[in-house]
């Protein structure tokens, strides 16, 4: 990935060259003449140095509503950086204009003041110094276009009821743009698309935060923006050279985006912990929306030079926006006792899958080189295949013209209700095609194609197209999981059962380790998360690990159960979580998966073992009480659980010791599973359709409510076509070629 490393490389050139421009003002005699004597003035005083280390000659742009502190805060940061300050209402309005603000605006009126205002500020340059704006510059395309060319838009983002308070103190009951009617705080709630659009870098103000803490944490901020070369990623097999002079090969979050598996078989995870956030931030996200959430807590963990801010927040507005049945997108719902439901299952496809998936792909898409075409391939048997189909049908006309999606299951390994779901699914870029053979087949086949150098360079020089996989240990896709355990917990607080910074546990159905390393990597955050409890069905080679330290594939057989999702014997994500708990020895990972691969099995130390269980703990539930806990549950609460939940509620019940609230993920929505829930609750219909036996459990009234687009899915699905190919590597390969010139190759 060169490309990107040159990116950076140039993206660093450009901040470092030195280059202490003149200031040019272009602007009314009058004034250019005081800002020309303070400018003199400060350049004398100025320690070049100290300015230039942090943001060179671009100016720290100071932006935010009236009363966020921008010009108090302006100054301390002037001092601490011994640079030029300027005011925008001060030094440029009131003296291009001869009269205070609120004078002007009574003259002319909102909009020709906002006009005037751009103007002023268009015809003015300067560099190295703080600008604090006004609170409706934002508002001027033109002359955020101006600022933004030569200084970094700092966002202070102050909360608003802080902003109410301090607006009503300093007798302030107007502000530009305000019309009769509308209260300040329906403005201020307007005004913020507008910081939204504009933002390099945002400082969450605490509430009631000092001016000089904003002021460290602006500088904090900036920093972060310009060392465009911090947060990378290794890979947990990584070992770090005994030279120090040896080159480490570390990625940008773009690349570990891009190639999704280490080169040396190993996962990509942050070099350095994930950003925690103080206890003042979480409670400021309290209150807030999961929209909000996860445009805070991601801005933290993506570095805006792998995705501008700004442009991070718009994604995560297209994927939870509207594509979920439930406005909360992830809600908590007591169930009883102790126990809460944590419904991931509001998405399109009906698991929790969609709440990465839905975020991903534009991950995805912003990362990859704009040349190139990419064809996602994907074996699935069950939930992910439907999601990624899915996810990726929601990028914009552009890019789904140069990223599609083939998805391959077993014709005949998956229920009516799977391959319903997975080929109605299918969108303009993507396609399911069902293959005469098992899903171990499938597995294989698509891991043949992509070790195939011969084919993946042919299709790079024939078509410019790269395969990639988009799968589950895809960085993209586990950190969007992060956020709902977090909001989980947020939501625990609002609804007032705990109060912030009290314990909770956490009890996850587990197959490949990914949701719960989510939360894992949650409480590396700050969210106080104590036990995490790893609940398996039958196939439980992760209770045994985590009671014994040994990981022993010898003489185990994969069982299919009612929890097909969690059948599963190589769980992938578990080396991150082994790399986090060995401190990063990558020589012991390299070591362990190995002897997985060769020996099928390993143990790792006692020591080891001991930390793992300080906040592991792990059961298995049989079939027979996985139907139980269905029952009893829809009996005595009227919710129904779907079997990975049922799973994951009978652990909850043996081992969660009562004396903290425990939150256990609801995976996939029941509808998914119709015929174990009729087992389940005694149904006895059992020889209907699938449609036929969802409206049966619809009319069950109970909750949660059926799940509508997975209904109105099904219902179409006798018009969907979808292909079907013969169980050979070749056949696959040749299905992916006629797809690639299907998708990409049309002629305009
Ligand atoms: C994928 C899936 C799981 C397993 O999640 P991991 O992150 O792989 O542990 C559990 N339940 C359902 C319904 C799933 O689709």
């Amino acid at each position: 990935m060169l490309h990107f490393n040159l990116n950076r490389c140039q993206h660093l050139k450009k901040i470092t060259q030195k280059c202490l421009s003149s200031i040019q003002v272009k602007m009314d005699k009058h004034i250019q003449r005081i800002l020309l004597r303070t400018f003199a003035l400060a350049e004398l005083r100025k320690s070049w140095h100290s300015t230039h280390s942090l943001a060179g000659d671009k100016n720290i742009v100071l932006m935010g509503p009236p009363g966020a502190g921008k010009t108090t805060i302006g100054r301390i940061i002037g001092q601490k950086l011994d640079c030029c300050v300027i005011d925008v209402d001060d030094d440029i309005l009131e003296k291009t204009w001869n009269m205070s603000v609120s004078e002007k605006l009574q003259d002319v009126g909102n909009e020709q003041f906002l006009e005037e205002e751009g103007k002023a500020v268009l015809n003015f340059s300067v560099s190295g110094s703080v600008i604090s704006l006004t609170g409706s510059n934002p508002m001027h395309d033109a002359t955020m276009w101006h600022l933004k060319k030569n200084g970094i838009i700092v966002y202070l983002d102050v909360p608003l009821i802080d902003i109410i308070n301090r607006l009503k103190s300093m007798k302030i009951d107007r502000i530009v743009g305000q019309n009769s009617g509308t209260s300040v705080k329906e403005l201020l709630q307007v005004r913020r698309q507008y910081y939204k659009k504009w933002y390099d870098t945002r400082v969450f103000c605490e509430s009631k935060a000092s001016p000089e803490e904003v002021a460290d944490e602006v500088l904090n901020a900036v920093k972060r923006y310009q060392d465009v070369d911090s947060e990378t990623f290794i890979s947990t097999r990584h070992t770090w050279p005994k030279d120090c002079e040896q080159k480490v090969s570390t990625k940008f979050f773009s690349e570990a985006v891009i190639e999704g598996l280490a080169s040396d078989g190993g996962l990509f995870v942050p070099e350095k912990e994930l950003p925690k956030l103080s206890c003042g931030e979480w409670k400021r996200l309290v209150g807030a929306t999961y929209i909000e959430r996860a445009q805070v807590l991601l801005e933290r963990c993506i570095h805006p030079a792998d995705i501008p801010a700004a442009r991070l927040g718009e994604m995560i507005e297209t994927a939870y926006g509207e594509n979920f049945a439930c406005s909360k997108i992830a809600p908590v719902r007591h169930l009883s006792g102790n126990q809460f439901i944590l419904e991931l299952f509001h998405g399109p496809t009906g698991s929790f899958k969609d709440l990465s998936l839905q975020l991903m792909p534009h991950l995805f898409a912003h990362c990859i080189p704009p040349s190139c075409n990419y064809m996602i391939l994907v074996a699935t048997s069950g939930d992910t295949g439907s999601a990624v189909l899915h996810g990726f049908s929601g990028l914009n006309n552009s890019d789904k013209q140069r990223i599609a999606v083939a998805t391959f299951f077993p014709e005949n390994g998956v229920s009516d209700f799977q391959k319903a779901q997975i080929i109605g699914s299918q969108k303009e870029n993507g396609q399911a095609i069902g293959v005469k053979s098992d899903f171990d087949f499938c597995q294989t086949a698509v891991k043949r194609i992509f070790k195939d150098s011969d084919f993946t360079g042919f299709l790079t020089v024939e078509y410019g197209t790269t395969l990639s996989s988009a799968n589950s240990i895809n960085w993209g896709r586990l950190l969007p999981q992060v956020i709902y355990h977090a909001s989980a917990y947020l939501d625990l607080v609002s609804q007032g059962f705990i109060s912030f910074g009290s314990p909770v546990d956490v009890c996850i159905p587990t197959g490949n380790f990914g949701n719960i390393l989510a939360a894992v990597y949650a409480k590396m955050m700050g969210i106080p998360i104590r036990k995490f409890i790893c609940a398996s069905n039958q196939n439980h080679v992760l209770t045994d690990f985590i009671k014994t330290g040994h990981y022993d594939l010898r003489e185990r057989q994969l069982a299919q159960t009612f929890s097909p999702a969690i059948d599963i014997l190589k769980s992938s994500n578990l080396e991150r979580h082994l790399h986090l708990m060995a401190n990063g020895d990558g020589q012991l990972m390299t070591k362990l998966f190995n002897q997985l691969e060769y020996q099928h099995h390993f143990q790792i130390e006692k020591m080891l073992v001991e930390k793992l269980q300080q906040d592991f703990v792990a059961d298995w539930c049989s079939e027979e009480d996985c139907l139980a806990a269905i029952n009893s549950t829809h009996n005595t609460s009227g919710y129904i659980l779907d079997p990975h939940t049922a799973v994951a509620k009978v652990v909850a019940d043996r081992i969660q010791d009562k004396t903290c609230p425990v939150i256990v993920s609801s995976t996939a929505h029941y509808s998914k599973f119709a015929p174990a829930i009729m087992q389940a609750l005694k149904i006895k219909e059992m020889n209907q359709t699938s449609l036929g036996q969802l409206y049966l459990l619809s009319s069950y009234n109970a909750l949660p409510p059926p799940h509508g687009a997975l209904l109105k899915r099904t219902k179409q699905l006798e018009k969907v076509e979808y292909q079907v190919c013969d169980a050979d590597v070749n056949v696959l390969k040749s299905h992916v070629e006629t797809l690639i010139q299907n998708q990409f190759m049309k002629a305009f």
